[in-house]
């Protein structure tokens, strides 16, 4: 028998008539003759013919949705229209079955809700195979992007001792007997008697410890998962995603937004080319899923249009005080059509105000910039105006914030200063601190959240369908 090739290779073969195995599922099965087989190398099914008159009627009723087969044949040009070759079957093998009755996937539309219960499968499906493709590339082009500017990857720790924003959404990691924790005299959990000898929890960001090796590596970036127990049930909020973090010595907030837009672009066109048929599928997708809304609800691009757009211009860069003046004055402001009204200055942006920034104001992706300091991080750099820090959210349509991101503050006083107004723990971040002692300098970077990123370029409308099995609030099943 010849060796296994893949569908993807077999589909752009060149030469005919020759010996070829192919082994894949079959995603259907018609006139007990026509075979369409899939291996996930492409979203495209190599049409396999077989000789019904000349098979073993046995054989034949085995061949059904979801079984795995191992195919020897003759690969032809194809007689039908849909395909270019397809392979005349000589022998065919089936390495697993599949009942019909039971596999759930069958060759027809299956619901979004309906597929994430069968998450374990739906990898079978078109749609999942196309994302999951993309899904890969872009994580390829983001190592590749960096790499190419020299940074260097670094992994930082999963389990931390310290909650980076504070805002308390971190899940506890414990070794405790759950049913007789250890207690102080005081009554309190006695950590000293827990794994690590102190509370600890899931990374929520790997921004700290990613700032200390910039502070001798000069470039680093991170990218690995994050865990966030916020008990927000939206389409753009997992409990577990991935998460890219640059941080770059020597970087001003303006360095910060050209690297986040170049990185952006770079990874947006690497899919692009390399996952032409993919997006070519998803664009069509999302098209069928327009035609489902009224008239006045579907978007204006299509999927390729949209990433296009997004490549060939300049994202819009503004401050937070500039975005504020355009929201009061905006229509839906006037109207009283946002759930939460613009009154003034200082309070932090919704999603809605997001994206009428993005899809309606600009019709563009927008760089906010130096946002009140109550809103933001401890570590942002401070203004001089006293009022705003130098942070930087990406803004993207369908999406809202894909990137927040920010110069550090890097002077002692004003970052313990300002540690203090919050109510941050100094001693707990007695490293942090010192980088701000031996050789601090100007640093910067941000967050890129990899599913949001996934999300835009696949055109899916919610988190849960971009990472194979999707951890949020009641869900970590699979
Ligand atoms: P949001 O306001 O949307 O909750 P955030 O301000 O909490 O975002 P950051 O703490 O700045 O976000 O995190 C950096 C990036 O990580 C965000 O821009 C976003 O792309 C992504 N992100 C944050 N929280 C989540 C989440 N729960 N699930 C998926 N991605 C997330
Ligand atoms: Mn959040």
């Amino acid at each position: 028998m010849s060796q296994r090739v893949k569908i993807k290779a077999l589909l752009q073969s060149q030469q005919t008539d020759v010996d070829v195995t192919v082994k894949g599922w079959v995603r259907a099965f018609r006139s007990n003759r026509f075979i369409a087989l899939n291996d996930g190398s492409t979203n495209n099914n190599i049409q396999i013919v077989v000789d019904f008159e000349n098979t073993d009627p046995a054989l034949l009723k085995r061949i059904t949705v979801g079984a795995a087969l191992s195919v020897a044949g003759k690969l032809v040009a194809s007689q039908g229209k849909g395909q270019t070759v397809e392979v005349i079957a000589t022998d065919i093998e089936i390495l697993g079955d599949s009942d019909p009755d039971k596999y759930p996937i069958q060759p027809k539309k299956h619901s979004l809700e309906f597929l994430r219960e069968n998450a374990h499968l739906r990898f079978r499906t078109s749609t999942f195979g196309a994302i999951f493709r993309v899904r890969n590339t872009l994580a390829f082009a983001v190592h590749q992007f960096f790499q190419e500017r020299g940074f260097i990857y670094l992994h930082t720790p999963v389990i931390t001792q310290s909650d980076a924003e504070g805002a308390g959404e971190a899940f506890h990691v414990t070794n405790f007997d759950l049913t007789n924790i250890p207690k102080t005299d005081t009554g309190e959990v006695d950590f000293k008697q827990d794994f690590f000898g102190a509370a600890t929890n899931l990374t929520v960001s790997g921004q700290l410890e990613g700032e200390l090796g910039a502070m001798a590596l000069s470039d680093v970036y991170t990218f690995g998962p994050t865990f966030r127990a916020e008990n927000s049930n939206t389409t753009r909020h997992l409990a577990e995603f991935w998460m890219i973090e640059p941080e770059v010595a020597f970087n001003d907030l303006t360095d910060n937004m050209d690297l986040a837009e170049d990185m952006l672009k770079y990874v947006i066109k690497y899919a692009l080319d390399k996952n032409a048929e993919d997006i070519e599928f998803l664009t069509q997708r999302l098209e069928e899923e327009e035609k489902q809304k009224p008239q006045n609800e579907r978007s204006e691009m299509s999927l390729l249009e949209k990433l296009q757009f997004c490549l060939n211009h300049d994202f819009e860069r503004l401050t937070y005080t500039e975005a504020i003046e355009i929201l009061k004055e905006s229509t839906p402001n006037k109207k009283k059509k946002f759930v939460y009204p613009i009154e003034g200055w200082g309070t932090d942006l919704q999603s809605e105000h997001e994206r009428y920034l993005v899809e309606k104001h600009f019709k563009k992706p927008v760089i906010l910039t130096d946002y009140p300091k109550e809103i933001k991080a401890f570590y942002m750099r401070q203004n001089d105006d006293g009022k705003t820090v130098g942070a930087m959210d990406i803004l993207f349509p369908g999406i809202g914030e894909i990137i927040g991101g920010s110069a550090r503050e890097e002077r002692l006083d004003k970052l313990e200063q300002r540690m203090d107004e919050m109510g941050i723990p100094k001693d707990e971040l007695w490293w942090y601190l010192d980088t701000r002692r031996f050789g601090s300098c100007p640093h910067a970077g941000f967050g890129l959240g990899f599913e949001r990123l996934v999300l835009f370029v696949t055109g899916m409308g919610n988190i849960r369908d971009v990472i194979p099995f999707p951890r949020f609030p009641k869900n970590a099943e699979f």
